[in-house]
């Protein structure tokens, strides 16, 4: 029967079939290639026997976790500041590996009034965007429903919530005790293998933040292909009037008409600009 690996520890496989219910099992013969997290395998629930695994969509190299179908990017209103250009570069990682990224904005319990207005452009842009508080637990429910049925793993910077998050998820879901938890939020997790944790809707997410060393935000994408990263630019890749069209300065240039009536958001295509030039930049040194 078919299921999904949440984790495995000394030789053990730990294997949820469709209804949840975990199987700690052993392992048939030789699987010559790794499992991970997220693959699908085939198991023996009678025996307690993995005995094969299934090809897989994706693997996310760090932490490993296989099958993801949707990247969280979690920023805050306050503590640490929004910061849109930085929103811009975890949005580009996502999108540059071929993941589907899902907005979370948490921390409103600290928000101003009217700060809705600041994520208006990512929302134009196509972006599914959600804002929420961990700490009292605003929107939760809203959240679980987004990640339902999927696996998902967390982004974002230092300090957005996402460990509060996923400690929030533990208590929910029951899954782990008190201690274990704890010790989540020290970040001990960082030293052993990533593990799904069941969400109290149907749906598995990563139990640390993977993807979000700033490091990897040195993008490896080269600059004539970065417009096809941003939706809303992307949309006019092939309309402009030069082919392979910058949208920076030719004339006859539909993004650049786009912007000045305000259908794309100028701080995007700033954001589009600088990195860019950044870019390039980068690419004239080799
Ligand atoms: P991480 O670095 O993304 O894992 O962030 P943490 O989960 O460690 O959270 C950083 C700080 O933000 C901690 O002091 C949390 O208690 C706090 N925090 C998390 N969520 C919220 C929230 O919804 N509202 C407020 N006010 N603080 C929060
Ligand atoms: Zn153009």
């Amino acid at each position: 029967m078919e299921g999904i690996l949440i984790k495995s520890i000394g030789g053990f496989f730990f294997v949820a079939d469709q209804k949840g219910e975990v199987y700690r099992c052993r392992i048939r013969g030789k699987i010559q290639e790794k499992i991970y997290p997220g693959d699908h395998v085939e198991f023996d629930k009678e025996n307690k026997m993995l005995e094969g695994y299934h090809a897989r969509n994706n693997l996310l190299q760090r932490p490993k976790v296989a099958n993801i179908d949707q990247v969280v990017i979690m920023h805050s209103v306050k503590n640490p500041d929004f910061a849109p250009a930085l929103l811009d570069r975890f949005l580009l990682l996502v999108e540059s590996s071929g993941f589907e990224p899902l907005i979370v904005i948490n921390k409103i319990d600290k928000a101003d009034p009217g700060f809705k207005e600041n994520f208006v452009e990512y929302q134009k842009a196509g972006y599914n965007l959600i804002f929420i508080s961990v700490k009292e637990a605003k929107n939760l429910t809203k959240l679980f429903e987004q990640l339902k049925n999927k696996i998902n793993v967390l982004t974002g910077p230092s300090g957005a919530g996402k460990s509060s998050f996923l400690n929030q998820v533990l208590e929910d879901t029951n899954l782990r005790t008190a201690a274990i938890s704890k010790k989540l939020k020290k970040g001990v997790h960082t030293t052993r293998m990533v593990e799904l944790l069941a969400l109290p809707s149907n749906g598995w997410v990563a139990d640390t933040p993977g993807f979000s060393s700033i490091k990897k935000l040195n993008l490896e994408i080269e600059a004539d292909n970065l417009s096809w990263y941003f939706p809303e630019i992307a949309k006019y890749n092939n309309s402009c009037k030069f082919n392979g069209c910058s949208h920076l300065h030719e004339p006859g240039c539909l993004v650049q008409q786009k912007v000045k009536a305000g259908e794309i958001a100028e701080r995007r295509y700033q954001s589009y600009q600088q990195i860019y030039n950044e870019l390039k930049e980068k690419e004239s040194r080799y």
